[in-house]
């Protein structure tokens, strides 16, 4: 295990420790009272944190830097949440993983081809290293660092000796987008990732548009969920999760059986997917009509008889967030209430930047 400590002075220490444990723990985390300390554990790393008159003492043990970084990112982050406003409270870690670092979960990448997969479907192949951790089935997703336009020597976010995460000054901070790698041989050092080119584009689209080999992007992740193992599929997804949804197809046993569609433009946005025979595959065409604005791939879903698909049947499913809002709505109506048996995910929404849907998920979140 790899340790760090820090100390954090506090003027009332107990009133940040409380709501720091409380909000943890909605991030599954196992809190518990050793020896006078408290002690968190999430995922395999753990924090004991010790409480006196004016500080707090923590102690953070992880497997690996990742972990560490996480850890720590999480501590210090929500004592600055919890403590009272204007306090700013100091820290500086001690022991393994200290110093300015890049995230140990980020990676440089550079461009080294562009394909054109249908008019609004662009391929870009990217070389990096140590690629290891972002070769998972059940974790496709990454968060692109994308510099501005013109910066060829762009700057990256670092990890700070306080914990947290150092941005580099707004002029040349890269912007953040998610996407789905599409295609990844680690061994190789090299990935691929499928970009919608969409109207009114944003830094992501906008990259893809302009991307030549050599540019640099940032790459942090990967997150996401995989597909469960089930005794039938049915997937439902745009553009957007296309790339996922195509992956996972790839990768599905030869015996897998179900159904899937995907809302294109048109005939010409159709690509050719590797899937098991026993899928069957619909594409969904909304012509002229705007991404997202048409109910296709909800009537889909309306139109499946789920006494014929029965109970053991997964449904994933990705999409602009109003088509996202009624399946999900649909979905809780007629499957097995558990979790567990569909995944609904909100790609984009129409009229928002990432940034602002992010936001307006947070607040539907909170009023929920
Ligand atoms: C987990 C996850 C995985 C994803 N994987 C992929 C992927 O592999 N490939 C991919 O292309 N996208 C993927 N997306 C969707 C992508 O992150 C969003 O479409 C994102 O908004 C694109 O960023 P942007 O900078 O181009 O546009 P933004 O700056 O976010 O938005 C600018 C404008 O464009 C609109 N817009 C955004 N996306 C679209 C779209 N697809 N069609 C029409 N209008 C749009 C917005 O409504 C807004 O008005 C994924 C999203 C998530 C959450």
């Amino acid at each position: 295990m790899l340790a760090t400590s820090t100390r954090i002075a506090l003027a009332d220490p107990e009133s940040v420790l409380r709501p720091l444990c409380a909000h943890l723990v909605e991030h599954e985390a196992v809190i518990s009272e050793q020896e006078g300390a408290t002690v968190i554990v999430l995922d395999a790393s753990r924090a004991r944190i010790g409480l006196s008159a004016a500080a707090l003492d923590v102690t953070v043990e992880a497997p690996d830097v990742a972990a560490l970084q996480e850890m720590k990112r999480a501590i210090a982050s929500h004592v600055i949440e919890f403590a009272p406003k204007g306090a700013a409270p100091e820290m500086r870690w001690v022991g393994d993983g200290t110093g300015p670092a890049l995230p140990a979960d980020f990676r440089v990448l550079a461009v080294t081809g562009v394909e054109t997969i249908t008019p609004h479907m662009r391929r870009i192949r990217f070389r990096g290293e140590n690629l290891a951790r972002f070769d998972k089935i059940d974790a496709l997703h990454v968060r692109l660092f994308i510099p501005p336009e013109g910066v060829t020597a762009p700057s990256w976010p670092m990890v700070g000796d306080d914990g947290l995460l150092l941005q580099p000054p707004a002029e040349s901070r890269p912007i953040v987008r998610k996407y789905t790698i599409r295609e990844i041989d680690s061994a190789a050092g090299t990935l691929a990732v499928d970009f919608v080119l969409h109207e009114d584009a944003g830094p992501g689209s906008a990259f893809a548009m302009r991307a030549k080999t050599g540019d640099l992007v940032g790459m942090g992740g990967p997150g996401g969920r995989g597909l469960k193992t089930a005794e039938r599929y049915v997937f439902l997804a745009d553009e957007t999760g296309l790339p996922a949804a195509a992956r996972m197809l790839e990768n599905l046993p030869p015996e897998a059986v179900g159904q899937a569609f995907f809302e294109v433009a048109n005939a010409g946005e159709e690509q050719p997917l590797r899937h098991p025979a026993g899928i069957a595959v619909t594409w969904l065409h909304r012509g002229d009509a705007a991404p997202g604005s048409l109910p296709l791939l909800q009537e889909a879903f309306a139109a499946l008889d789920w006494q014929a698909e029965g109970p053991a049947t997964y449904l994933w499913a990705a999409m602009e967030h109003g088509g996202f809002r009624e399946i999900r709505a649909a979905a809780r109506g007629k499957l097995r209430p558990e979790r567990d048996q569909h995944l609904v995910v909100s790609y984009w929404r129409n009229g928002a930047t990432d940034e602002e849907h992010v936001a307006a998920k947070k607040a539907e979140a909170a009023k929920a």
